[in-house]
């Protein structure tokens, strides 16, 4: 049964650009997908269809068994708590403690005036310190995320899409800032999680050795159509 589901998905941009073309592709919980192609081919478009950042202009998608296309608000609301997001640049709170950053992964669980006033639960709180030592990173909790390596900060950025107790993490270029050990540990740790946790994770890739290397199955765009579709060793006669 898929967790994800697109149906001839497009998306074109305001200024005409056709992005994606009519892409079909399904997911299931567990699966480790690398998305590769080069820049401009669509990769971050296909990846932020999931969590709507990108709305497509036409086709069908199913996340979590809801129809994405034309959903209101609060069921957008209700999509996006269970789909986790880290980027190349970590998009952490640079003057904020690693703890409070990783709090911030439960905001859409809070009502508004909750989180104002920085009222946590005790729940949030401990599941938050859950998150950071699943990743190994627990002893920097009280640590400004600015005064952490960029290993470091992207675990942190780990730690706070699993708080949210996602059924899918979205990773767009997460490895593209790190030096190649540091690469390799997270694409580890991420492939590590998606099998322990059964979680659903598509980790765009500039680098198709990475992808050859840690995915179970590889998606290939080329100029925002869907050019392969199988396993990493099938790669190379593929193109
Ligand atoms: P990738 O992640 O593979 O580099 P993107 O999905 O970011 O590719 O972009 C695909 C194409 O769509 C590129 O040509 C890019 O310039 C264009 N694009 C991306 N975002 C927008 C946008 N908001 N408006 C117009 N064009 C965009
Ligand atoms: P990346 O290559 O990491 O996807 P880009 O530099 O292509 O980053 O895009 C950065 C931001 O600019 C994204 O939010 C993207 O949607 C937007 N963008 C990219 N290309 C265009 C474009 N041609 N017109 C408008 N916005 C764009």
């Amino acid at each position: 049964e898929p967790i994800v589901a697109f149906r001839d998905v497009s998306v074109t941009y305001p200024n005409g650009h056709q992005a994606l073309k009519s892409v079909s592709l399904s997911f299931v919980p567990g699966e480790f997908i690398a998305v590769v192609g080069l820049s401009g081919a669509g990769k971050s478009t296909l990846i932020r269809c999931i969590n709507r950042l990108v709305t497509p202009t036409s086709g069908s998608l199913m996340v979590n068994g809801v129809e994405l296309v034309g959903l209101d608000d609060a069921g957008l609301r209700r999509v996006r708590s269970r789909v986790g997001m880290i980027f190349q640049n970590y998009n952490l709170v640079r003057r904020k403690s690693v703890l409070k950053n990783v709090l911030d992964g439960r905001l859409a669980h809070l009502p508004t005036w909750k989180t104002l006033l920085g009222l946590y639960p005790k729940e949030d709180i401990a599941l938050a310190k859950a998150s950071l030592a699943r990743v190994g990173i627990s002893e920097k909790e009280g640590v400004r995320a600015d005064q952490l390596s960029g290993g470091q900060q992207q675990r942190v950025a780990i730690a706070r899409a699993l708080s949210q107790q996602p059924t899918i993490l979205l990773a767009d270029e997460p490895v593209a800032s790190l030096d190649p050990p540091t690469a390799h540990q997270v694409m580890r740790d991420l492939r590590d999680l998606a099998r322990e946790e059964n979680l659903l994770t598509l980790v765009n890739l500039h680098f198709i050795d990475m992808a050859q290397e840690y995915a179970d199955r590889v998606i290939g765009l080329r100029a925002g159509e869907l050019v392969y579709d199988g396993p990493a060793r099938g790669m190379q006669e593929a193109d």
